[in-house]
């Protein structure tokens, strides 16, 4: 969004957001020397300066608000930065070019909007105040602290990675574990199971087609397709808006989803969950690198000669 720049003087840059990207878009104008030629002024809806929100789990493993920082306290102060924390802006005057805040209305030539994101919350009945908690910043690990210190049990909605490291951040308050419900331990259990059965069933047939005939393969093509079709048949009764294709889909799901579970599963020493130019810490002791990435080889060879050992008894 722009508008003239005023004559004569610095144009009038407002960023909305100090977090992650509003901060790096500081940062790149400081050290491109954009300064010259912006005014900038930053507003940050909450009361601390930009912070690693990436690592921000590690605030319950003892990092504070000043360690996750991601610029020294007087960076923005000594590049001639306004910054105006614990501001948010409430309504921008696109008209006039300002926005407004609690604390009166600035004039913008350019509008930078770094506002990030928020989480959703399901509209659950009851769910509010205290019972209800997000993972986000650092008032909000405050707030999990505080309903934590009162509560014997906590809740995680969302089984992300967000969802287990809140999980976790509950497990480090003394929530504790609870065992899990005989659902879910079925459901678990046959995720493990069902990404090798696809697998296997499949092998089985193209091998035995090859070997002893096609009908083999014919009689499995055809378990899959009647098995799939009354999946797909109960679920149209059941109100469910699902189309012809649907068993296709379904199956080609199956063993898709079987191949990458098998893959992640045995490399699990190369997990990097980002979608940010970030680094996954490596600094672990040697040994303990060595042993990570021995321990998935030797998983997944050990896994790989079970699968063709039990491959070779059946077909
Ligand atoms: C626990 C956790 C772990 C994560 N781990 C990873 C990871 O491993 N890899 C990865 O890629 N991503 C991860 N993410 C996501 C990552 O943190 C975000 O993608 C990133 O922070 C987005 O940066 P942003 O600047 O757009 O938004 P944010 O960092 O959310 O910053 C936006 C800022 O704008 C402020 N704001 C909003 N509205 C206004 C307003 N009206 N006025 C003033 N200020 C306002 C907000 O308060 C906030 O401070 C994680 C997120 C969380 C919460």
């Amino acid at each position: 969004m722009k508008a003239a720049a005023s004559s004569g003087q610095r144009e009038r840059l407002v960023i909305v957001g100090n977090g992650m990207v509003g901060h790096h878009c500081v940062e790149q104008l400081v050290s491109r020397g954009a300064l010259q030629r912006f005014e900038v002024r930053v507003f940050g809806e909450e009361r601390q300066r930009a912070y690693d929100r990436v690592h921000l789990s590690e605030y319950f493993g003892g990092s504070c608000a000043e360690t996750l920082a991601l610029c020294e306290r007087d960076f923005y102060s000594t590049s001639g930065v306004h910054l105006h924390l614990g501001e948010a802006v409430l309504e921008i005057d696109r008209e006039r070019c300002e926005v407004v805040t609690a604390e009166g209305r600035y004039g913008y030539d350019h509008l930078v909007l770094a506002t990030g994101s928020y989480p959703f919350v399901p509209p659950i009945e009851g769910c509010s105040g205290s019972a209800r908690l997000v993972y986000r910043t650092l008032d909000d690990l405050d707030g999990i602290r505080a309903a934590a210190a009162e509560a014997r049990r906590g809740v995680v909605v969302g089984g992300g990675l967000l969802g287990l490291e809140a999980a976790n951040a509950l497990k480090s308050l003394g929530l504790g574990l609870r065992r899990l419900g005989l659902f879910t331990s079925i459901v678990l259990f046959d995720q493990r199971v069902s990404m090798w059965t696809s697998l296997l069933g499949l092998t089985v047939a193209v091998i035995a087609s090859l070997k002893f005939g096609l009908a083999f393969l014919l009689v499995y093509l055809l378990w899959i397709g009647i098995t799939r079709l009354i999946l797909t048949i109960m679920l149209l009764c059941s109100g469910h808006n699902v189309g012809p294709a649907y068993p296709l889909i379904l199956y080609y799901n199956q063993i898709i989803g079987a191949l990458m579970k098998i893959y992640v599963f045995f490399r699990l020493d190369k997990q990097s969950w980002t979608r940010q130019p970030t680094a996954l810490k490596r600094d672990l002791a040697s040994f303990q690198q060595w042993f990570n990435t021995w321990s998935s080889r030797t998983m997944t060879f050990s896994a790989a000669s079970i699968f063709v050992a039990v491959l070779f008894m059946v077909v």
